[in-house]
């Protein structure tokens, strides 16, 4: 489903060069939940940008389902409008819009009519748990019904794949094994992929695989489908 070889990513020139992602390659399947693991500096957030669509490699090869990802600006956006959904350490909802117009947005963009983008941001919204909810904006909710609505934001276009970044750091222990337990529910009910950058162990154990970055290097790639509460 997402296939990626000899990645490689440097940034600036000259003496100030950095090479943050060496030849990294994995092959991850449909519906899988993979948690990327590393340090601070390991080239984490390099590989979900790539993988994301929001920046190219200085080297190597991206398949979205078997299709080779493009290296025109334009034709990247737009397969990243509508194949990827993203989900944000900090919620990144927009303050002034409810709950609902959150999730409606991307349907928006996509140019999906008022009635249908309504009913199914609703309904995702209902899914996360927080329908009552739909009416509030962002400030009036906690971090963890943001993340939820987030989470719905990020599911509403039924993308292939959803990247999310450190999407448990701001939430406590209550709140983050939910928001866990509905990226591993939501995921499998839609065959979604998700690629999950964390420092969290709780989700580490409920992941398909692990991707350890050390120092720009996959260091591990471990399917973990040994466990059958993993997925
Ligand atoms: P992580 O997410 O694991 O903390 P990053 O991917 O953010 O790691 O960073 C990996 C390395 O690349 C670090 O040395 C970082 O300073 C560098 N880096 C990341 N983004 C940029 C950038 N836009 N320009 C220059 N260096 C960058
Ligand atoms: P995290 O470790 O939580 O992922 P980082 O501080 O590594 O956060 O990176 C946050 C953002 O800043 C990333 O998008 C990364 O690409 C960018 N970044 C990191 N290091 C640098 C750098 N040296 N120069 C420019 N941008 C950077």
């Amino acid at each position: 489903m997402l296939t990626f070889q000899h990645l490689s990513k440097t940034y600036g020139s000259g003496l100030l060069q950095n090479t943050a992602l060496k030849d990294v390659s994995a092959d991850i399947s449909c519906g899988e939940m993979v948690a990327l693991c590393g340090p601070s500096g390991s080239g984490k957030s390099t590989l979900l940008n790539l993988l994301g669509l929001l920046d190219t490699p200085t080297q190597g090869q991206i398949w979205l389902d078997q299709q080779p990802v493009p290296t025109d600006p334009a034709a990247l956006a737009q397969l990243r409008c509508r194949a990827i959904g993203f989900i944000f350490q900090r919620y990144n909802l927009l303050p002034v819009l409810t709950a609902l117009e959150n999730v409606e947005y991307p349907l928006q963009l996509l140019g999906v009519a008022k009635s249908e983008r309504r009913a199914r941001a609703m309904a995702l919204l209902e899914a996360v748990g927080v329908g009552q909810f739909a009416g509030q904006r962002p400030d009036q909710l906690s971090g963890g019904q943001q993340q939820r609505v987030a989470i719905a934001r990020a599911l509403v276009k039924a993308p292939p794949l959803v990247i999310a970044d450190e999407p448990t750091a701001n939430l406590d222990g209550v709140s983050a094994a939910q928001v866990i337990d509905l990226m591993q529910q939501l995921g499998r009910d839609a065959n979604t992929t998700f690629l999950i950058a964390s420092h969290d162990p709780r989700l580490y154990e409920r992941c398909s695989r692990l991707l350890t970055l050390k120092d720009g290097v996959l260091v591990e790639n471990q399917p973990q489908s040994l466990n059958p509460a993993r997925r």
